[in-house]
């Protein structure tokens, strides 16, 4: 039988989580799970509903009762569905980026997205991606690898991100956009993100994704990366 693993990914925006998540998964042949995703889903569905962001008991029933699936099997080509409907796009569009702390920052609705999550990894394993995979989603996780990079290189990844979609965004814009985005991801108080003190940290500036997924595969056991593989 398949052992179900649980990969943990945390770490800034722009650090190569996304991709390295994606393309790992991939290799694996385990699911990805983009938490920031389902934050973002939730975001978009206040915001279409113009629930204020302050209205956080209102928000956590609205979610109860929200459904949200990261569809299809090759993760590179995965879709997020928001109440049966394809919002992949729509939640990658800057206006909704800049409000998702606000569904973020709060722990009724952390504890909510957490419980979540943890059902969706339990069933098939995962490589899960986020802030707090590794601290609070699965503190006992069978892998957890906290990844940076230079901040230029997060802002250049994210400009060509955003350009990708059509959006032409100056260096100095997306630098102020990342910083204004730690910290809010740092300063709150649950599930803030941070390294989980086991976690494998990579600076992955100078990396390709093969180059990361050759240097997470080296420090896993081989008989993991065998068992999922095969
Ligand atoms: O990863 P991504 O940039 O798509 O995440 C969007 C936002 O969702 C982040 O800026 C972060 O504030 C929030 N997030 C979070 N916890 C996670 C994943 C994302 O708070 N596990």
């Amino acid at each position: 039988m398949k052992k179900k693993l649980i990969i943990a990914i945390d770490g800034p925006a722009g650090s190569g989580k996304s991709s390295t998540a994606k393309a790992f998964a991939k290799y694996l042949n385990i699911p990805y799970i983009d938490t920031g995703a389902m934050y973002r889903a939730l975001t978009l569905k206040v915001m279409i509903l113009n629930i204020p962001f302050k209205n956080v008991k209102q928000i956590v029933s609205l979610f109860k009762k929200t459904k949200i699936d990261l569809k299809g099997r090759d993760p590179l080509k995965q879709k997020v569905f928001l109440d049966g409907k394809d919002v992949s796009k729509a939640i990658r569009e800057p206006e909704l980026t800049k409000n998702v702390f606000h569904v973020a920052q709060e722990a009724l609705i952390r504890r909510e997205m957490v419980k979540r999550q943890r059902q969706l990894g339990k069933t098939n394993g995962a490589v899960m991606e986020g802030r707090d995979i590794g601290t609070m989603v699965f503190p006992k996780a069978d892998y957890k690898f906290y990844f940076e990079a230079k901040p230029e290189v997060r802002a250049r990844r994210r400009q060509r991100e955003l350009l990708a979609t059509g959006k032409k965004v100056s260096m100095a814009e997306v630098m102020k956009d990342i910083q204004k985005r730690d910290k809010t991801d740092i300063e709150r108080k649950e599930g803030a993100l941070r390294p989980a003190k086991d976690a494998i940290r990579l600076d992955t500036s100078e990396l390709t994704i093969p180059q990361t997924i050759d240097k997470m595969t080296a420090l896993m056991k081989p008989s993991h990366v065998r068992a999922v593989n095969s």
